[in-house]
């Protein structure tokens, strides 16, 4: 997936990846969640390169990003992203809508 390879398969929140015997490792989380009741989309503009266990957290609301790409939640500090990566700032607010942040 393009965006992951942009990441070169590093987390934007820890910039931790996984190296395998197959090649590096990360996963494409969806900012807006596929699938009903969300209905997000495939668009890199609603994709972020997280690592396992910033996904999990992600897709719980453990965090969250705001506008500016401040980590909120758990986790403080700013989300890691690159110029050529521009992220759909309404589903960031889907986001923080449906996991209670404000
Ligand atoms: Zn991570």
């Amino acid at each position: 997936m393009q965006i992951k390879k942009l990441y070169d398969f590093k987390c934007q929140v820890c910039q931790i990846t996984i190296q395998t015997k197959l090649g590096h490792y990360a996963e494409g989380a969806h900012i807006k969640p596929l699938g009903k009741p969300h209905n997000g989309d495939d668009n890199p503009d609603n994709l972020i390169c997280l690592c396992p266990n910033h996904h999990i957290m992600f897709d719980k609301g453990v965090f969250s990003i705001t506008d500016k790409l401040k980590l909120i939640g758990a986790l403080s500090g700013e989300l890691i992203i690159n110029s050529n990566h521009k992220l759909n700032f309404s589903n960031l607010q889907y986001h923080r809508q449906i996991h209670g942040f404000k």
